[in-house]
């Protein structure tokens, strides 16, 4: 018996990075084990801040490809894509009346977008976060799984939820419960800010293995260490912090005696960080290689992903229409 259904989607970004996977995919494969789980891509979202949707069918195939290799599994979870489950358009229209727009101008994300793209405020953009909502109790989640810098997102989902039971006196939709999880900020490889494909930053999981180690090679160590023979602080070192989640205990242990006293040196340390990082990846890579084989397979699970969400949302949307009235 599993503990309820989760329900989580991204933004179709294409090949995913280390970023990518330490920070949600890990999570997305384990939760599998004790929730139903729904997962999707998020392209309409992706829609308020694109500008142009060349390569959005493209990304969202690389994404797919990626989450099935690294082990999402569509025979128990659905993977799909927003736009192909038109009642969230439906219940978004529906949530949007009964939030108020000076809520959605005050949020600080919006506030942020504004500063990113002034000469594209959207209408979309505005009203991102009912969408965001309307995904989430589309699929009558239970859980869903933030970052704690996520959880105003949530929290402006489950005021939606209760303005809306409120407004039409029913307990059609569920507030969902946050699941706070650690979500590891994972640096890019300029050592300074989080990875990002954006920022070119980024190591990807389906790079060859002499792409990841050129790109290892190019990463920041500890600032302070100029010459071979300085001493250096793993503590202050993102490679460090890589060889944490992808060496042996015992490689971090020398690691982590020897910088301190040079008696290894950063191109050494970076060299040994990439191997791990590659043999990691060689079974995903594998994976993702053989399913990359026959795209039409991808292609199948997301539509059968779609029908089955739709299901699920139909159902949603049948006591919505009764609960508002609607003719
Ligand atoms: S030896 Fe390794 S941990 Fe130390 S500064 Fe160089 S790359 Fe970082």
């Amino acid at each position: 018996m599993k503990k309820g259904r989760v329900f989580s989607g991204a933004r179709p970004t294409g090949r995913q990075h280390l970023g990518n996977y330490l920070g949600a995919i890990q999570n997305y494969v384990a939760l599998q084990e004790d929730y139903d789980c729904v997962y999707c891509i998020v392209d309409v979202h992706a829609l308020t801040t694109m500008e142009d949707t060349l390569n959005l069918k493209q990304n969202t195939y690389e994404m797919a490809l990626d989450w099935l290799a690294a082990g999402l599994r569509p025979q128990e979870s659905i993977i799909f894509i927003q736009s192909h489950v038109k009642q969230v358009l439906e219940l978004h229209t529906y949530l949007s009346m009964v939030t108020p727009l000076g809520k959605l101008t005050d949020l600080p994300t919006f506030k942020e977008k504004i500063r990113q793209q002034p000469n594209n405020v959207n209408y979309g953009l505005v009203g991102y976060p009912v969408l965001m909502a309307a995904d989430i109790v589309l699929y009558k989640t239970d859980i869903v799984p933030v970052g704690i810098d996520q959880a105003p997102h949530l929290e402006f989902t489950r005021e939606t939820v209760r303005s809306f039971n409120h407004q039409y006196g029913a307990q059609v939709l569920i507030e969902p419960q946050m699941k706070v999880t650690t979500v590891p900020k994972v640096i890019g490889i300029d050592g300074v800010q989080k990875m990002s494909k954006s920022l070119n930053n980024h190591i990807e999981l389906a790079a060859t293995p002499d792409e990841t180690r050129q790109r290892v090679m190019q990463m920041v160590t500890d600032p302070q260490r100029i010459r071979r023979s300085d001493p250096g602080n793993p503590d202050v070192c993102n490679v460090f912090s890589m060889h944490k989640v992808f060496s042996s205990q015992a490689e971090i242990d020398m690691v982590n005696i020897e910088c301190r006293r040079a008696g290894i040196g950063c191109v050494d340390c970076k060299k040994l960080f990439a191997n791990n990082l590659n043999t990691n990846l060689e079974p995903f890579r594998a994976r993702r290689n053989k399913i990359d084989e026959t795209p039409d397979l991808v292609w199948d699970i997301l539509n059968d992903g779609g029908k089955r969400a739709s299901a699920i949302a139909e159902q949603t949307m049948i006591e919505v229409r009764q609960a508002i009235g609607l003719p």
